[in-house]
């Protein structure tokens, strides 16, 4: 599609993952709506750097599995990020806990 010229925005797995963890889109949204519901609010001529830019954070920090949440710039802004703090914070992880990976939450959290 960018090849041809055309400014879309496509929304593949890192960044349906990325923007429901942002809060940019519902729990719930298909990937299909999430382009209809995201596309609108890109500014003209920049899909593809976003795209590109989101695929990275998605491939390096935002991964699927344990995101690096304490290297990611968006973690101010993230209620994925807030509800991992507040979770971590009233409940200290047990020792067990703190030594294994912590699955599909965050590795660390600073
Ligand atoms: S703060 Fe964490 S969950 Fe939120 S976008 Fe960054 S890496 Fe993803």
């Amino acid at each position: 599609m960018w090849a041809a010229g055309r400014d879309l925005f496509a929304v593949d797995v890192h960044i349906h993952r990325i923007a429901k963890r942002l809060g940019l889109i519902g729990e719930k949204t298909s990937p299909l709506k999430a382009h209809g519901v995201l596309g609108p609010h890109i500014p003209k001529g920049r899909a593809f750097e976003l795209h590109m830019n989101m695929l990275a954070l998605g491939r390096t920090i935002c991964m699927a599995r344990s995101p690096l949440c304490g290297q990611c710039p968006f973690r101010r802004m993230c209620p994925y990020y807030r509800a991992l703090r507040s979770q971590t914070s009233t409940k200290p992880p047990s020792k067990r806990e703190s030594t294994r990976a912590a699955g599909p939450k965050a590795r660390k959290i600073d």
